[in-house]
């Protein structure tokens, strides 16, 4: 390959959905842009937690996910509205249209939701609150077998996204290839990023290149390159997978989920169809922390010891995390949530003990035998720890790299970072590269806004 003497505008390390959406962004609606990189380890786009089978295929709107803010819930009611305008528009195969609900079960939980659905539901038009009988209208599997004492009530939207982010992936590199102006790199691993002159030289194992500005959309790797470049020493990642069970006892005709612990906003199970086999529900996903920075590759445990994890401040803020009392029930939470995801993983007791714990908390009636564990599925979650504070920060991590001229922005995406692509790959090229590249370069809003009028909205928002 020769690229010598070329200089991209922006170069971007890694080929998931992150990356893949910023490669389309980048090289369709900002103006002065003349060519953009992407390189990626596989031989493919998303095949590591993009991939159809290792997340769990929703598009999180914020309507149904009980723990987040009114802010964030709002954020990824735009990330929903953007990335539904895109899949829409030239997503066929990588999507489907199905409700989405948050099942309460027991006084409580129904508590909370009816609290949240007052909160939210004038920003969400089609939102319903269920109470028994219309949720047993809807789906009867999840009432029947239920003690008729246990209060259950559920949120419900009609009009949700499940996606196969592969395919979605696969959709955004194809239309940023069509603008011409991408150049992307299979099987070339990129090993160090330096900066000359103000040129960035990125090494890779197959040839040295050259950009103005990088976008690292490494997944969990992301933090190894931004420590590598002088960011973020007082994040550690902790490396959280999930595993999913398959069941074809009970088709449910939607997204199911149950209320979330907003400690731990990635745990509480849900029960949906499989987006790339219909005839069969996944339920999960566990939570379970592994030294892999990429699931099922050995290799990565080196990577994972090199993210700060094992020095001194690394272990202390580990140590408190999982022993940690939460301040309102004095109880260490974490350290209860890690044992019971310990044995979801023993054999046949797991199993068991999932089903009493999560899955029949949906459908009451399902069995042992029903379940299976989906070997090969699901990815990492990679969970920043700030060891300065020692705290779990949940949710998407962006680290801007500006210091002294740099031009760098890190994305480090535990869920629902799949969902917010494409509006952090506007986020990235309006408020951090352009900038960046300065002068003659220049975010085109009307192009924008004409592909898609239906998220001018929610895209006005980008400041
Ligand atoms: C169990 C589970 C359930 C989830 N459910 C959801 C969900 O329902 N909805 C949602 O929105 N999110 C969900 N997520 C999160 C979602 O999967 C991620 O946020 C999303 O896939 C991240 O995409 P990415 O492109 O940033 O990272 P990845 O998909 O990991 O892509 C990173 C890419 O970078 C490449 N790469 C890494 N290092 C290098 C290097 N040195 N050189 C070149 N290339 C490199 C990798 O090969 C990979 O292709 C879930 C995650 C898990 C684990």
């Amino acid at each position: 390959m020769n690229t010598e003497g070329r200089v991209y505008d922006i170069a971007i390390i890694g080929g998931g959905v992150t990356g893949t959406a910023q490669a389309y962004v980048f090289t369709h609606f900002v103006k002065g842009i003349s060519n953009v990189l992407l390189l990626e380890k596989n031989e493919n786009v998303a095949l590591v937690n993009s991939n159809t089978d290792s997340n769990a295929q929703t598009l999180h709107g914020g309507d149904t996910e009980t723990n987040f803010s009114l802010e964030k819930a709002l954020k990824m009611r735009d990330a929903e509205c953007i990335l539904g305008a895109f899949l829409e528009k030239y997503g066929e195969g990588a999507y489907r249209r199905l409700y989405k609900m948050a099942l309460a079960v027991g006084a409580d939980e129904v508590r909370l939701i009816k609290e949240r659905f007052k909160m939210i539901h004038s920003y969400y038009p089609t939102l319903e609150f269920l109470g028994r009988e219309s949720i047993a209208r809807i789906e009867p599997k999840l009432v029947e077998g239920r003690n008729p004492e246990t209060e259950v009530a559920a949120l419900f939207r009609p009009n949700g996204f499940a996606v196969d982010y592969h395919r979605a992936s696969e959709c955004l590199y194809k239309e940023a290839m069509k603008s011409g102006k991408l150049d992307a790199f299979f099987k070339t691993k990129t090993r160090a990023i330096t900066r000359t002159d103000g040129i960035y030289e990125i090494e890779t194992n197959n040839a040295v290149f050259h950009a103005k500005a990088v976008a690292v959309a490494a997944g969990p790797f992301s933090i190894l390159f931004a420590h590598s470049c002088g960011y973020a020493g007082e994040y550690t990642i902790l490396p959280v997978a999930g595993n999913f069970y398959r069941t074809r006892a009970v088709i449910l005709g939607g997204k199911v989920y149950t209320v979330q612990d907003p400690m731990f906003p990635f745990a509480a199970a849900h029960m949906d169809s499989s987006i790339n086999d219909p005839s069969a529900m996944r339920i999960g996903p566990t939570a379970d922390v592994i030294p892999f920075l990429e699931r099922r590759h050995w290799a990565t445990i080196a990577d994972f010891l090199k993210t700060g994890v094992i020095s001194k401040e690394g272990l202390r803020a580990i140590f408190e995390i999982i022993f940690r009392k939460d301040e309102k029930e004095e109880k260490r939470k974490v350290l209860r949530f890690a044992g019971k995801n310990v044995v979801y993983k023993i054999p046949v007791i797991g199993t068991w003990y999932f089903l009493k714990k999560a899955a029949q908390k949906i459908i009451p009636t399902l069995r042992y035998r029903d379940l299976e564990f989906a070997r090969g599925e699901g990815g990492v979650r990679p969970q920043l720890v700030n060891m300065k504070t020692r705290a779990l920060e949940m949710g998407t991590g962006k680290i801007v790299g500006d210091r002294d001229g740099d031009k760098l922005v890190f994305d480090i995406t535990p869920s629902p970072g799949a969902s917010d692509c494409l509006r952090n790959a506007l986020v990235n090229a309006k408020k951090h590269f352009v900038p960046f590249l300065g002068s003659g370069y220049e975010f085109d809003d009307k192009k924008f806004t004409e592909e898609f009028p239906g998220a001018r909205e929610a895209f006005g928002r980008i400041a």
